[in-house]
């Protein structure tokens, strides 16, 4: 059985769900002509914290490491890319239909109460047919009996170059960013003057044809990918699996996930993707029955992709060691993260309620996101006590001040009382709200407020951005 440990917290994926529309975080695709299933879109808060988790990504893991670089590769690639990686063949997932309401399942998600995730994950279509129909199985939808065999569904999008259909060459949407790293790294070793170990890194949409997508953007049909493809020699792979194993742990603590939240689980070797020598998984504890599911994933794909490619395209891809003077094909290590699902844990994690007064003195319960401010949309905002306008004026001045000084994105604003604009920013997630009120005029002074412990505390203006910059970093 899948472990589903107690789990008390007080966020669900429903209320991450409203608080993301109601904020601005996500919407519903296509939300006015009734939205397309799975589809979502990332709004103005939205796009900011999309932003930072691969801003801050990018420069822990690309620019800051002197063995790493970057690439940007297409979305459309070569038909025979996906044959060499064998993604033609091998990225299907097992698809049951049931004959009543016509839903469709995963086979081995189906499977998964009754064999356990691992289990499940290993068996073939025939086994999950017929472990299906000894059982009996009811459909998940409706109850009825009445689920087909299993049988395989290539995940792949695939859509048309040219514009006469007998003409025109079948090509995918990419289903990782992993592919282009392969046919580009004998460009990149020719430029970049690295030399074996190194790594490249690239972010970039990934499109998959889900059977069964879902729980807001945990599971999507078009995501966002954080890889590294690090090129090791086979001796040295095991080692370079340890320091990744780690470096990702260091990610997941910068993100400020709670360590309890997160865990580290091996692939048997029957559960094995057809590259992998070894897989381990980061798993994240979400709310509710979803339980311990993939963050992120990280592979030892030894040589297989670029073995693969070097014989689909006939191009020598081996790698020549002169202090060695050995020539062979390297290994590769992957570390793969997710943009959406680490979007979604950021802000379940963070989420938090507190139950407090208001400003009249009144119950209330006070929404908050604990959100790193390395990763928070707006790292202040600055809050006219009233809309007069010389406090107006003095606000405006301190918000260009914090601006320019530290290039990070700051909010203003000026409608509704000041307790309402305080809730806002809580929910939001803004680490420090700055209040221009009418003994600023006099003092030259600000009030700070602390999200997380609402603590207030006055400070000049003069020093504003000083006491940001050191606070968010
Ligand atoms: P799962 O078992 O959940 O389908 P996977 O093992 O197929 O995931 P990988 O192929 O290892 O996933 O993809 C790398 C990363 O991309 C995952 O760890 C996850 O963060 C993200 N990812 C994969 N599929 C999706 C999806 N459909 N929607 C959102 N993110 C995804």
């Amino acid at each position: 059985m899948s472990e589903q440990p107690e789990n008390r917290r007080t966020v669900t994926m429903e209320k991450i769900v409203a608080l993301s529309k109601r904020r601005g975080f996500v919407f519903p695709g296509s939300d006015i002509y009734g939205g397309l299933a799975n589809t979502w879109d990332f709004g103005p808060l939205g796009v900011e914290l999309r932003n930072n988790i691969k801003q801050l990504w990018w420069q822990t893991l690309v620019q800051r490491r002197r063995d790493m670089v970057g690439l940007d590769a297409g979305i459309l690639m070569h038909p025979h890319v996906w044959e060499a990686s064998e993604h033609v063949v091998n990225f299907n997932d097992p698809l049951v239909d049931c004959k009543t309401c016509k839903a469709r399942f995963r086979a081995d998600t189906l499977l998964e109460d009754k064999l356990g995730m691992e289990d499940a994950a290993t068996r073939t279509p025939e086994e999950m047919s017929a472990i299906i129909k000894d059982a009996n199985l009811a459909c998940p939808n409706c109850g009825n009996r009445t689920l087909t065999d299993a049988r395989q569904f290539n995940m792949m999008f695939s859509t048309t170059i040219g514009p006469v259909s007998e003409t025109s060459t079948k090509v995918y949407l990419r289903p990782e960013t992993a592919q282009g790293m392969f046919v580009q790294y004998k460009n990149i070793l020719a430029t970049s003057r690295q030399k074996v170990p190194f790594g490249v890194g690239q972010i970039g949409k990934a499109f998959r044809n889900e059977i069964t997508p879902g729980n807001f953007v945990f599971r999507v049909l078009e995501f966002e990918q954080m890889e590294i493809e690090y090129f090791v020699t086979p001796e040295d792979a095991p080692a370079q699996f340890e320091s990744w194993l780690a470096s990702m742990q260091e990610w997941v603590d910068l993100i400020g996930l709670k360590p309890e939240h997160v865990r580290v689980r091996e692939h048997a070797a029957e559960e094995l993707s057809h590259y992998s020598d070894r897989t381990v998984d980061y798993e994240y504890l979400f709310p509710g029955s979803m339980g311990w599911k993939e963050l992120y994933g990280l592979a030892n794909r030894t040589d297989f992709d670029l073995r693969q490619h070097q014989e689909h395209s006939g191009v020598d891809l081996s790698y020549f060691d002169q202090a060695a003077n050995a020539r062979y094909l390297p290994y590769v290590i992957e570390p793969t993260f997710g943009v959406d699902r680490t979007f979604l844990t950021v802000l379940l994690d963070a989420y938090d309620e507190e139950e407090t007064t208001d400003v009249n003195g009144k119950p209330e319960t006070r929404v908050v996101l604990r959100i790193s401010p390395r990763l928070a949309p707006f790292k202040a905002a600055v809050l006219p006590l009233a809309k007069k306008p010389e406090l107006t004026a003095v606000a405006r001045d301190l918000f260009d001040q914090l601006q320019d000084a530290t290039g990070v994105l700051i909010d203003y604003d000026e409608t509704s009382n000041i307790g309402k604009r305080y809730r806002r920013q809580d929910e939001i997630g803004t680490p420090f709200c700055f209040t221009v009120d009418f003994d600023s005029l006099a003092d030259g002074a600000v009030t700070v407020r602390d999200r997380d412990s609402m603590s207030q505390e006055r400070i000049a203006i003069s020093e504003a951005s000083v006491y940001l910059a050191g606070r968010i970093q």
